[in-house]
């Protein structure tokens, strides 16, 4: 039986999903284990289009992600395949999975319960000083940039999880890639970038920045997620922050610990709507990227945190906004 779309809630638009990833790069270890196709049903990870639909996702930024090695060996090939993967992923839907290059087209897949996939860099590691590849992986429906994952890219430095990294801001050429993105019609995205960078982000960008998976600095102290004062940025420059499920993020002890309640994803969004408002709050779940807390599970675990909030008091517009309203409202602003 086909599954349909959970619509007890509004459609969720995650803003950060690692699955295309996992096609191919799976688990290390033995014995390896086989590919997993995003249309069929698996307990394995933790989306797929089933699951999604039983979970009210309706779609996210697809993300492509590149190891330290790809990006060092061959970052624009690594990244080709990675979207050649989704191209065919949609070919082989029949229309039940859409790559999005438009508010209008996520709309659409919206009412039409297909999922609804816009593809976003986790790093800017394919694009070469010249910005040459920026506008071919435009066209191609590139529609959300990170300057740089953890790690450095000419263009920026992250936040790093281990090796030192350098403390400054985007360098010159971050500066055009920026500028170039604005004219595109690319958002750009805060989350792994160093905090000079992302003040820089703010200080450059014409127009609203994301921080596409991120969590709250006051609640879990990891050098990933945002103080206050960069909340209050992202806010003010009309851009929105997507929570992310990973347990080192949301937990104040930040231990790899899936026991994570669903009560403190919730603590997340409330801080963020207590300090700026309701327009400025989002999801970005970090699946298939990161282990996320056991209450959660997977993607049909997403109704849990819907009814938390509504329990805490949230209003149906609030959750209308949190679930994709702000996603796309910035997509409106920056998109052309
Ligand atoms: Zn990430």
């Amino acid at each position: 039986m086909t599954v349909t779309l959970n619509r007890e809630f509004p459609p969720i638009f995650d803003g950060h999903e690692d699955f295309i990833t996992q096609v191919r790069m799976r688990t290390p270890g033995f014995p390896p284990k086989p590919p997993r196709d995003f249309l069929t049903e698996s307990n394995d990870g933790q989306v797929d289009l089933p699951r999604a639909r039983r979970g009210g996702l309706g779609g996210c930024f697809t993300s492509i992600y590149l190891t330290d090695e790809r990006a060092e060996m061959n970052a624009v090939g690594y990244a080709m395949r990675e979207m050649d993967d989704v191209f065919t992923l949609a070919d082989r839907s029949a229309g039940q999975f859409r790559v999005c290059r438009t508010v209008a087209e996520v709309r659409d897949a919206f009412v039409a319960g297909a999922f609804a996939s816009v593809f976003m860099f986790e790093g800017a590691d394919p694009i070469s000083w010249s910005l040459k590849e920026l506008r071919v992986f435009y066209e191609a429906g590139l529609r959300c940039l990170a300057p740089a994952w953890s790690r450095s890219t000419i263009f920026a430095h992250g936040v790093s999880f281990g090796d030192a990294l350098p403390e400054t801001g985007l360098t010159l050429s971050g500066r055009r890639l920026v500028a170039e993105c604005n004219r595109l019609g690319i958002i750009l995205d805060a989350s792994h970038i160093n905090p000079a960078g992302f003040w820089d982000l703010i200080a450059e960008s014409r127009y609203p920045i994301i921080a596409s998976h991120s969590c709250v600095k006051a609640i879990s102290p990891h050098v990933r997620n945002l103080d206050d004062d960069q909340i209050r940025a992202i806010a003010e420059k009309g851009g929105t922050i997507g929570i992310n499920f990973a347990n080192i993020f949301l937990r104040p002890d930040m231990k790899r610990d899936a026991s994570t309640p669903v009560d403190l994803i919730a603590q997340h969004f409330d801080h963020i709507l207590n300090l700026v408002g309701d327009e400025h709050v989002s999801f970005g779940t970090d699946f298939d990227g990161t282990d996320v807390p056991d209450a959660i599970r997977d993607a049909t675990g997403l109704p849990l945190v819907c009814r938390a909030l509504k329990e805490r008091g949230y209003a149906e517009s609030s959750l209308e906004r949190i679930c994709n309203g702000n996603f796309l409202r910035v997509a409106e602003d920056v998109w052309k």
